[in-house]
């Protein structure tokens, strides 16, 4: 039995634009056969005094060339473009997760008092802290720094908040 072929030893071969660029690099190379092919059958057609019936490929070789290379620039063009396009993606995604993660940070604020005494983040709603057992009866909470002062406070004792702009 042959030992199964892994991923990794296949297809690591990979060359930047992709199919497309070789296709490119392969009109390359073959300008450069068809411009040599002309040339050979110029110089040839001296020595032995036929006619160089391929001298036109002097003139096809270069052009195929050129092209060659137009099609290996445009598949790389492409390809970091490609890459370009995906990493502002990323961004947009990862804002959006922040934004997200800072939304739901910003709901468990709310959800949450601040002990008067000990300064503990108990759940809203407690009827005492479950850090020093103060109990929260008659206490209110400040709409800005969610910590819990006596009913008939007129500004926050954390905060200095006046909650007689509370509505
Ligand atoms: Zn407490
Ligand atoms: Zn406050």
């Amino acid at each position: 039995m042959f030992p199964p072929r892994s991923g990794k030893t296949m297809g690591t071969f990979q060359i930047r634009g992709g199919p497309m660029a070789i296709f490119g690099y392969i009109l390359i190379i073959l300008g450069g056969l068809l411009t040599l092919l002309g040339f050979s059958s110029f110089f040839a057609s001296f020595f032995y005094g036929y006619f160089p019936s391929y001298f036109w490929l002097v003139f096809i070789g270069p052009l195929v060339t050129n092209f060659g290379r137009r099609v290996v620039k445009t598949a790389q063009t492409r390809e970091s473009r490609g890459g370009l396009r995906k990493s502002i993606e990323e961004e947009a995604r990862e804002a959006e997760e922040a934004a997200r993660v800072k939304q739901e940070r910003a709901y468990k604020r709310i959800e949450m008092v601040r002990c008067h005494e000990c300064d503990h983040e108990n759940p809203s709603g407690s009827s005492k802290c479950s850090n020093c057992n103060a109990s929260f009866y008659g206490k209110k909470r400040c709409p800005l720094c969610y910590k819990l002062n006596d009913q008939d406070k007129k500004f926050c004792g954390n905060c200095g908040h006046n909650f007689d702009l509370d509505i």
